[in-house]
């Protein structure tokens, strides 16, 4: 049985004050974990101190980002070995900002990937999506296939049951225009199926596979209401906390 996810992605917002003052006014009104897991990935930062504030709640802190070294002469990077020991689990690595800002390649995400798990976090891995780039890639393969080819490559059984996956087309997010249930079926279907490829059918069954993309209180029902679909990776609707909480206990 996959347990649903419904993650909130705060991005550079937040002070660390601000951060701590939102897990204190959601935390006592979370689902029980075992019914559906709650979490919000915040500035690294303001990561510590939520901790301390979410204790002996069900609220996971994730990071939104890590180097695929534990340590070392990486000025500016954040290991997650010192993640993992700061009591933070989940980091989400190679959402579409970071590969479009930053230029973090396939490969980069892969060694990412494997990082994290090696430390026994639990990556969720964003999966985007672009008509555009469906296209240009000469129709032999499809964009999303090829992204989850090679960002979860070369993992053991064990260590791919710890992923989620993202699916986030890149123009639903942040636009207020979220791809419909059928569109958002489609990515997490063909998502779910590359996984079975790779890893066989019982992983891609066990595997949690969200979207990401303008979700809202108003559309996150029947979003969660689609075969494939787990649970919601959520921008700017995460940022309040009313909201947030209407999003978690729809
Ligand atoms: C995101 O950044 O992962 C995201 C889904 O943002 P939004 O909900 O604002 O579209």
């Amino acid at each position: 049985m996959r347990v649903p996810m419904i993650a909130g992605n705060w991005k550079m917002n937040k002070t660390v004050a601000e951060a701590v003052a939102f897990v204190k006014q959601v935390k006592d009104q979370l689902p029980p974990a075992s019914q559906q897991e709650t979490a919000l990935a915040a500035p690294t930062l303001a990561l510590v101190p939520m901790v301390s504030a979410a204790a002996g709640s069900p609220l996971k802190v994730m990071a939104e980002n890590c180097y695929y070294k534990d340590s070392g002469a990486f000025t500016g990077e954040t290991s997650p070995r010192a993640l993992y020991a700061a009591g933070i689990h989940h980091v989400i690595l190679g959402h579409s900002e970071r590969r479009n800002y930053f230029h973090e390649t396939d490969e980069l995400i892969n060694k990412k990937v494997k990082a994290a798990l090696a430390n026994d976090l639990c990556p969720i891995v964003c999966c985007d999506d672009t008509m555009g780039r469906r296209i240009a890639y000469d129709q032999k393969i499809h964009w999303v296939v090829n992204r989850i080819l090679a960002d979860v490559k070369d993992l053991s059984e064990d260590e791919v049951e710890k992923v989620t996956i993202a699916y986030e087309p890149n123009w639903a997010i942040g636009t207020g225009q979220s791809a419909d249930p059928d569109q958002a079926e489609e990515g997490c279907y063909l998502i779910r199926q590359t996984i079975s490829d790779m890893y066989g059918s019982k992983v891609a069954n066990n595997i949690r596979i969200l979207y990401g993309g303008s979700v809202t209180t108003k559309n996150v029902g029947a979003l969660m209401a689609q075969p494939d679909i787990d649970g919601a990776l959520v921008g700017v609707a995460s940022l309040d906390p009313k909201t947030f909480l209407q999003i978690v206990n729809h």
